[in-house]
């Protein structure tokens, strides 16, 4: 054996998983075939709980150059309808805005500070594993080589070969029936109004960034990543396909945009140097793997599922497999994993895809010509103004409607199975709150209103599980067993006293046995493929 794992793909999602491992000790290799980071445009920023998820980790003030926690945003859109959050109560909608390639830049910074190995200029060929190894055929730079791991994440994208080796079918739809064009693009004074982001557009209207606009022949959206450089993307339905380009002149972007919008943009190239990235792209896949799993290899993000980018929520939802998937494949690393414990990624991470993929075919229909569907539209605008609609779909675009279930036997606490809020405290070391305390990744017992049995019926895991004791203003249980994920695994109502049973039960499902003898891993037996 070379490695623990091997990650094939040094996209975001590959390079957040190294990162996981590493904090959980276990040695991890990248496998990325490109020499160099790929300089195509493409995420502009983070929407939904995974903002709040890398402040857990440490990575929000990485990414967002701020000292303080993130805070929600006050509107959105869901089908280029707008939301306005300004005075929802509970708004779980955080959003980041940064360029991918610089998060990238930044996951494979901390990475390799964490000591995980980023192989460069390294692409995976072949797939083979046993009952207990994995083995990855590797063409590097100076010829092929073979690289054995306990087990093996395919982050390597829509096109994943680690799925296609695997035979994991990757069942959806391909919708033909629209057009992209995109590109970075200089637009000047007087049609960008300088210092707003707007576009002033003589025929056709005002226009704000980071906003949709739908007419009958399409769709428009850009963003202004700094003064005078525009990020353009335009869509139109078609009846016969077009094909995909990655060399589109200037003009046919312009064309577009003029289609849609009714109004003329002058733009022209980059000055500074910047690439244009002039690409038309025809259609887009709705697709998710019918499993996550296959013995010993897993699929995470675009690997294991694409869908329309509308109201981005790819990496809210890839990264956050990989929060899952991480400390679950380090407990089985580590010796330590539960009967099953590989298993709950794809029954937790299964459903949360089919959640997205359903919303961005919902937003998509929305946003589809026709009479009919305006007419849908202005219905979900009325339905928009209740509370208790808003933050149903806040929720659904933000991922903070995912709730885990209960495997434990008996009642359990609300907040099982839950996201577990940043809430402030107060402990012997001075005040804290929940993302600093779960910055090393390791399960966390927390109890709140000093009940000291519950400590010490921890105390067996104490290897694995860490306990603070703290205070808070208003707690929201007596103790809470939080996993590193940030999900809650159990919590102690405030009520009647819950006895300690039922936290070493938890601890036994999520965290194994309180023996510190390694149980050996999951040694679950699967065919080559
Ligand atoms: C134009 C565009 C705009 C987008 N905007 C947003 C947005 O605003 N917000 C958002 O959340 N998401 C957005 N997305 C989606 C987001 O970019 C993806 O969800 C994200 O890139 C998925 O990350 P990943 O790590 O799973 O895969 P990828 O980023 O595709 O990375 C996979 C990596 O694997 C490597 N690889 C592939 N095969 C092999 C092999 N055999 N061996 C070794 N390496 C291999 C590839 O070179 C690549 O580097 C956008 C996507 C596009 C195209």
């Amino acid at each position: 054996m070379t490695t623990d794992v091997v990650i094939v793909g040094g996209g975001p999602n590959g390079l957040l998983l190294a990162c996981e491992l590493a904090l959980a000790g276990v040695r991890a290799a990248v496998l990325e075939r490109l020499p160099e980071r790929a300089t195509a445009p493409k995420a502009n920023g983070l929407v939904g709980q995974v903002v709040q998820a890398l402040d857990y980790r440490g990575l929000y003030q990485r990414f967002s150059g701020s000292s303080g926690p993130p805070v929600p945003v006050p509107g959105f859109q869901f089908g280029a309808l707008p939301l306005d959050l300004s005075a929802l109560d509970g708004n779980a909608l955080y959003a980041l805005p940064i360029p991918q390639r610089r998060m990238e830049e930044l996951l494979e910074e901390r990475a390799r500070e964490l000591g995980a190995q980023i192989r460069r200029g390294h692409e995976l060929v072949t797939v083979h594993q046993d009952a207990g190894l994995v083995t990855a055929g590797v063409r590097g730079p100076d010829g092929r080589y073979e690289l054995t791991a306990r087990f093996l994440v395919g982050a390597d994208g829509g096109h994943s070969i680690v799925r296609k080796c695997c035979g994991i079918d990757f069942p959806g739809i391909t919708d033909r029936g629209f057009v992209s064009r995109s590109g970075q693009v200089t637009i000047h004074p007087p049609v960008a109004i300088p210092g707003t982001g707007e576009l002033q557009v003589p025929g056709a209207g005002r226009f704000r960034p980071a906003t949709f606009t739908r007419t009958e022949n399409g769709l428009f959206a850009y963003g202004m990543f700094r003064p005078g450089l525009y990020r353009v993307a335009v869509h139109e339905w078609v009846s016969s396909p077009l094909e995909d380009s990655a060399s589109m002149p200037l003009d046919e972007l312009r064309a577009a945009v003029q289609r849609v919008i009714g109004g003329d943009v002058p733009m022209s190239e980059p000055a500074d140097g910047e690439p244009s990235a002039l690409r038309r792209s025809a259609g887009a896949n709705s697709r998710q793997a019918e499993r996550y799993r296959h013995g010993r290899v897993f699929l995470a993000g675009d690997a294991a599922h694409v869908h329309s980018g509308v109201g981005g929520p790819g990496l809210n939802l890839g990264l956050q497999d990989v929060l899952n998937l991480g400390w679950k494949l380090a407990a089985a690393v580590n010796g330590w994993a539960p009967p099953g414990l590989l298993g709950t990624y794809q029954d937790e991470r299964h459903p949360v895809g089919e959640r997205v993929i359903m919303h961005t075919r919902a937003q998509t229909a929305l946003l589809s010509p026709g009479a009919n569907v305006t007419a849908l539209r202005e219905l979900f605008t009325e339905l928009l103004r209740d509370q208790g609609t808003l933050r149903h779909i806040t929720n659904l675009m933000a991922g903070s409607d995912v709730h885990y279930g209960t495997p434990t036997a008996g009642p359990a606490h609300a907040m099982t199975g839950q996201w577990m809020p940043d809430i402030a405290l107060h402990t012997a070391k001075g005040s804290t709150r929940i993302a600093e305390l779960l910055r090393a990744a390791r399960p966390i017992l927390l109890t709140l209103t000093g009940r000291t049995d519950l400590a010490e019926a921890a105390e067996p895991w104490s290897g694995r599980v860490d306990v603070i004791t703290a205070t808070t203003a208003e707690p929201p249980a007596e103790a809470v067993l939080i996993r590193p994920d940030g999900y809650v695994a159990w919590a102690a109502g405030t009520g009647t006293p819950a006895p300690a049973d039922g936290l070493r039960e938890a601890l036994q499902t999520w965290f194994g046995s309180p023996a510190h003898e390694p149980s050996g891993g999951d040694r679950n037996a699967v065919p080559t493929c």
